[in-house]
């Protein structure tokens, strides 16, 4: 399997995966959490490239429970936030909230149900039912994820090194390296991890009232799913957008992008001192999500185009030219572009030829 090729797979089957090689580096999955605003916590882990992606996340500790917006990628990721939260206050998880249904956001969701049966576990109807879509076809992929990939990518890591002319750089080599290194521990995750579903599904706006906070979860559109959900703070200005904002390069599979930019802009427009996205750093100004708006408006005009113009989807793909955004994302670096080629241009392009043919992009079908 060629480098692309995996990526991808994992990328598909995890939605879910910065070069930290070393046998020292801390384990993959391993959250920092800090304080934005009084009761206000993010769990971030800091290497937002690194495999399998994982999720910021958020929860607000409120009078008589606690918030949760996207609770962790896999089991122990949300055993590490329920440790938290245990560690900062006896108040139950009274909610969970899942921005959308990509697995990276959904497999740690039985373990708050473990520890909190009470809790409301809440979603798009979207997301409910492209949940349930997607582990009908693909529990069997989700749990051999590392155990189907890490050797494979081992393997192609053996032949490139002894290869007379290697063709995988040393940064991507010690990026694939680090994922086979932390198999063992990773492997038990998704093998592992137990099926849950949302119980409360809302199609448009749902306030939360604790003590004196307001927590608002908003449906603003189609953002990186059709079935998005963002958590607003109006007190302390501060917004959880899920993978509508993925930094520093965004996810492209199945998305929308016309919707997508419509999204970014209302998102843009609120008034926020602290946006959380879906992975990757905190943002304080709307500059990011501008530039993917730009960028995701350029996919779509590029690739109604050249559909009208009678080009297949390999052409499409070929000819859809986004090299003046991806130098404003990846800064000129080599890694960060093939991550923006394989996570973004490469499955948006599909998407959007697509959707310019009035066919759903969506990847679960
Ligand atoms: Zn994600």
């Amino acid at each position: 399997m060629k480098p692309n090729s995996i990526t991808r797979c994992l990328l598909l089957l995890v939605l879910s995966i910065s070069v930290h090689a070393g046998a020292d580096a801390p384990d993959p999955l391993l959250q920092t959490f800090t304080e934005l605003a009084p009761g206000v916590w993010l769990g971030n882990r800091p290497d937002s490239t690194r495999l399998p992606v994982t999720p910021n996340t958020t929860f607000v500790i409120g009078a008589d429970g606690v918030v949760v917006f996207d609770g962790g990628n896999l089991p122990l990721v949300a055993d590490r936030v329920i440790e938290k939260i245990r560690a900062l206050t006896d108040l139950p998880v009274t909610h969970l909230i899942i921005s959308h249904w990509h697995m990276d956001h959904v497999l740690g969701v039985s373990r708050y149900l473990h520890a909190f049966p009470q809790v409301q576990i809440i979603a798009h109807p979207y997301t409910r039912e492209l949940i349930a879509r997607y582990l009908a076809q693909h529990d069997q992929d989700m749990r051999n994820t590392v155990s189907d990939n890490a050797p494979e990518i081992a393997a192609m890591l053996e032949k490139d090194a002894q290869s007379t002319k290697p063709v995988i750089d040393a940064k991507t080599a010690a990026w694939y390296q680090q994922f086979v290194d932390d198999s063992e521990l990773l492997e038990a995750q998704y093998r592992n991890f137990v099926p849950a579903y949302p119980n409360l599904v809302i199609d448009g706006n749902l306030s939360l009232f604790s003590g004196g906070r307001d927590i608002l979860v908003q449906s603003l559109g189609t953002g990186n799913t059709p079935g998005d959900l963002v958590m607003w703070l109006p007190q302390e200005k501060i917004l959880a957008s899920g993978d509508i904002v993925v930094w520093p390069v965004p996810y492209g599979h199945g998305g929308h992008p016309k919707e997508w930019a419509q999204t970014l802009r209302k998102l843009a427009a609120m008034d926020f001192a602290w946006l959380i996205p879906g992975h990757g750093d905190v943002q304080t100004k709307p500059v990011y999500m501008e530039l993917l708006g730009a960028t995701l408006e350029s996919v779509s005009s590029q690739m109604t185009l050249f559909v009208a113009q009678g080009m297949d989807q390999a052409a499409a793909k070929t000819a859809l030219d986004l090299s003046s955004f991806e130098a404003q994302f990846t800064g000129g670096d080599a890694f960060l572009a093939a991550r923006f080629d394989e996570w973004f241009t490469d499955p948006i392009g599909t998407a959007a030829w697509l959707i310019a043919r009035g066919q759903d992009p969506e990847i679960v079908q």
